[in-house]
């Protein structure tokens, strides 16, 4: 099967990044949030992303308009039935994705291939939410999406060889180098990122150090590009308390339990550079 047509549902950070690496890959793109207003926020990223290359001579002024005009907003489900492939990149909450797989099967055609940007939660319990779970797999892109290279491809317990194959080749085309990795909870790479944030957030609350302390460390002792305290604002601090509540269910493990201090913050809705707050001020 070719894949000619993507839906994109969510226009949030990874989302965004994600139609804008679709669109640049030649495919037709479709993407979709629950409000116009959402979806335009979302374009409204990817053309100052795309005004950055152009501005590096990475990209012309026709391929920029090439790229968006491969990309037809969306407010409505019902778009998926003309897709090849849909990638999910919503709220990291299990509720949530279930009702949306639930009715993305009932919407696609037949052949499509559901996938998921989740960080942590299991694909085979996803699918199972579906009539197709060998047409369900995991497809875990890294933040920001036009810049890393990674996609951590997850197999689901039903996921076919040949969807397999074909997201492996899609990611490609994207410019993407696909990593094949088990059904485990936070997979390979949250399980490992996640533990290392976590810690960071325990050293603040305790004061061992402070927040730039913490990330100067890891980044001047363990040539990190970035601190995991700045990372985890990146990630947005509500996406680490979801993964790590994964962690710690999914394992049954103590050593994956939030610091309180994130608990706290994602009370404040302080969630990092989206909210404009988070362990740091982005406000000015
Ligand atoms: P985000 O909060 O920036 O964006 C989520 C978007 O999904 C919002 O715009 C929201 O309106 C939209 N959405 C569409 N349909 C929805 C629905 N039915 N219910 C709720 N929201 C809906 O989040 P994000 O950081 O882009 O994360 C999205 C997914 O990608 C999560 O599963 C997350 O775990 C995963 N992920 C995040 C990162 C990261 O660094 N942030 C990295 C890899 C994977």
């Amino acid at each position: 099967m070719e894949i000619k047509k993507i839906m994109v549902i969510g226009a949030g950070q990874m989302g965004g990044g994600i139609a804008q690496v679709s669109a640049q890959a030649g495919f037709e793109t479709v993407q979709y949030d629950i409000n116009m207003e959402l979806v335009e926020k979302g374009m409204a990223v990817m053309e100052k992303n795309l005004n950055r290359s152009l501005s590096k001579g990475k990209i012309t002024e026709e391929e920029k308009a090439q790229i968006l005009g491969r990309i037809t907003p969306s407010v409505s489900l019902e778009d998926a039935a003309g897709c090849d492939l849909v990638i999910e990149a919503i709220v990291e909450n299990m509720e949530v994705k279930a009702k949306v797989f639930s009715e993305l099967d009932r919407i696609a055609p037949p052949h499509a291939i559901l996938a998921t940007n989740t960080s942590s939660l299991p694909i085979t319990q996803i699918a199972a939410c579906t009539k197709r779970p060998e047409k369900v797999i995991g497809m875990h892109f890294m933040n920001p999406v036009p810049v890393m290279k990674l996609v951590e491809v997850i197999r689901g317990i039903a996921t076919s060889d040949e969807v397999y194959e074909i997201i492996e080749k899609t990611s490609e085309k994207m410019g993407k180098i696909p990593v094949e990795c088990k059904d485990v909870p936070g997979f390979v790479s949250n399980r490992v990122l996640q533990v290392m944030i976590n810690e960071a957030l325990w050293e603040l609350y305790e004061g061992v150090a402070t927040a730039e302390g913490i990330d100067n460390i890891m980044k001047l002792g363990m040539n990190h590009p970035m601190g995991p305290l700045a990372l985890a604002d990146l990630i947005g601090l509500d996406t680490v308390l979801a993964i790590l509540k994964v962690l710690q269910d999914g394992y049954g493990d103590s050593k994956y339990r939030p610091s309180p201090l994130l608990n706290q913050y994602v009370n404040a809705g302080w969630l990092g550079r989206k909210t404009g707050k988070g362990i740091y001020d982005y406000s000015h």
